[in-house]
């Protein structure tokens, strides 16, 4: 369809790229951005670009994909547990500096025609377009302007996160708890640039009041850096840091918001990146799920004859994504949230619980993917020597396979008559795992010797479950059975393995 004129509210990632690849498509229409900051100011420090995202940026536009490769900082992962550390090489993670994703996609997207206006707030009541992106970010006053058309929902995280970075590059990405007077907390780190990382912490809320940094994060004003917490948190996190320090860019202590909206698109304005939605952090997709929906956009803008028909087909098409993505991302951040009453279990084990945490990597891919971690983590949780590991085919059953001592039964498979055994509870529910209404089915149940867990028979209601099954585990010396279809053996030796549960009952 023809476009005149374009324009782009916000000149972060999605509102560039969009940019780019519309000025591409329509030549002869004006394409200008508003971005309320100068070019070469931004928040944040890197981010994380997974393998997927590179895949769908080289088919979309190639030439500037290269060049963010080319500007990025490829790094494996580790995760480190006091002095227990794995190291797990990964040739497709890349890290790169916000300010420099920024810089490359300006670039690119001037080079294709568009007029870049930095230093200029707009509204979309401002702009007289055909079609209004409103690319502007997770507190994008377009989506509360027009509130009752996109019927937004915004949901704030338990935990509270801090993003911060340091002035040397890291090794590798590396996950690691650190346990101080106050609580635990936890850095998600990784390099970016030849003299810098990411190094993000959170914390729970319980710990932040302890440590007064529900004070200082009052005290400090948005556009400054609460000085008082990275002072402790370089100390604790001294180590790591190998005598660096912390560095901040407006860092103070932060409840993620998750953004979902009813609607992405009103007339002639559309909803882009994380204007319509976000995903937690812990997974690394919000630039990608930004710049896919512009590919997207631009698709669609080509192959209808009307807006509204474009913008609904736009809709249509990135919505499961999305959707799918933020299914994985609440998995994650409940389970980074819960993650400091997991740090017993020896860390090769808890790599692969963090792997295939939200049940999007099975076991036997990850086995296959790394060698160099799985099988110590699979011979922790059996208390076998490595040699005795089967390959990565073999890894479901064997895992299936192995005794419960505690219970002296041979199998992780809960025998059929342990269900109807005087001390056995059932559990019959389809509740949110992390709701108050689970966590109130927690508080109240009674002295079980077992609890055993049924409910549909649906991925997601199996994960639900799991997640569940791990909550009541944590809180009661009782054994948990899962109940999982067979079609989901996979996801059932995960759990077993990441300690999620104890016993699995296979169904049919
Ligand atoms: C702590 C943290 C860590 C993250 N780590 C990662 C990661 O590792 N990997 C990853 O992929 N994603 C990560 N993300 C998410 C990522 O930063 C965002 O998803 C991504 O930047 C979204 O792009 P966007 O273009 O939609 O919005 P933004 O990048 O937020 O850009 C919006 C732009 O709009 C401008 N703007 C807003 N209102 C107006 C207005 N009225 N007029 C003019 N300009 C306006 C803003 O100044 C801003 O430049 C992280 C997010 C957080 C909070």
């Amino acid at each position: 369809m023809k476009l005149t004129t374009i324009a782009v509210l916000g000149g972060g990632p999605g509102g560039l790229y969009a940019a780019r690849l519309l000025k591409l498509s329509h030549p002869d229409a004006e394409v200008t951005v508003y971005e309320q900051g100068e070019a070469d100011k931004t928040f944040g420090f890197g981010v994380g670009l997974a393998s997927r995202t590179q895949r769908n940026l080289r088919e979309a536009d190639e030439a500037s994909l290269t060049a963010i490769v080319d500007a990025a900082h490829p790094h494996e992962m580790s995760m480190r547990v006091g002095d227990d550390a794995v190291r797990l090489a990964h040739g497709e993670l890349l890290g790169i500096g916000r300010a420099t994703l920024l810089t490359v996609l300006q670039r690119f997207a001037q080079e294709a025609g568009v007029v870049m206006r930095f230093g200029e707030r707009r509204s979309a009541a401002d702009l007289d377009a055909d079609l209004i992106v409103a690319a502007d970010g997770i507190s994008s006053a377009t989506r509360s302007e027009h509130e009752a058309e996109f019927g937004p929902s915004v949901v704030f995280g338990d935990g509270l996160y801090l993003w911060a970075g340091t002035d040397y590059q890291l090794p590798a990405a590396v996950f690691t708890p650190v346990t101080t007077e106050y609580g635990t907390f936890v850095a998600h780190a990784y390099p970016y640039a030849e003299d810098r990382s990411t190094f993000l912490i959170e914390t729970d809320e319980e710990t932040w009041k302890r440590a007064g940094f529900d004070v200082t994060t009052e005290q400090t004003p948005n556009t400054e850096n609460d000085e008082v917490s990275l002072t402790f948190l370089e100390e604790a996190f001294r180590e790591s840091l190998d005598g660096h320090h912390l560095i901040g860019n407006r860092t103070k202590w932060t409840r993620f918001r998750t953004v979902r909206c009813a609607n992405w698109h009103a007339g002639n304005i559309v909803l882009l990146g994380d204007s319509a939605h976000t995903a937690h952090y812990s997974i690394g997709s919000g630039t990608k799920l930004a710049m896919e929906d512009a590919i997207a956009l631009d698709r669609a803008l080509l192959a209808a004859d009307d807006l509204e028909s474009a913008l609904t087909a736009y809709e249509e098409e990135r919505r499961p994504a999305v959707h799918y993505l933020q299914t994985i991302a609440e998995r994650s951040m409940a389970w980074w949230d819960d993650f400091p009453e997991r740090t017993s279990i020896p860390v090769a084990q808890l790599l692969i619980a963090y792997v295939t945490r939200a049940g999007k990597v099975s076991l036997e891919r990850f086995a296959a993917t790394a060698p160099q971690v799985v099988p110590a983590g699979l011979a922790a949780y059996a208390g076998v020597t490595v040699d005795e590991v089967p390959g990565p085919a073999e890894v479901t059953e064997w895992v299936l396979a192995q005794p419960l001592s505690a219970r002296s039964l041979p199998t992780r498979t809960a025998p059929a008559e342990l269900r109807d055994a005087p001390g056995t509870v059932e559990i019959s529910t389809q509740v949110r795992p992390w709701s108050a209404e689970a966590t109130a089915l927690v508080e109240g149940l009674s002295a079980a010797e077992t609890y055993w867990l049924v409910g549909a028979d649906d991925r997601e209601a199996v994960l639900d479950r799991l997640d569940l099954a791990e909550r009541i585990r944590r809180s009661t010396p009782a054994v948990v059975v899962a109940e999982v279809p067979a079609a989901l053996r996979d996801v059932a030796a995960a759990a077993l393995v990441s300690e999620r549960v104890d016993l699995v009952a296979i169904g049919s």
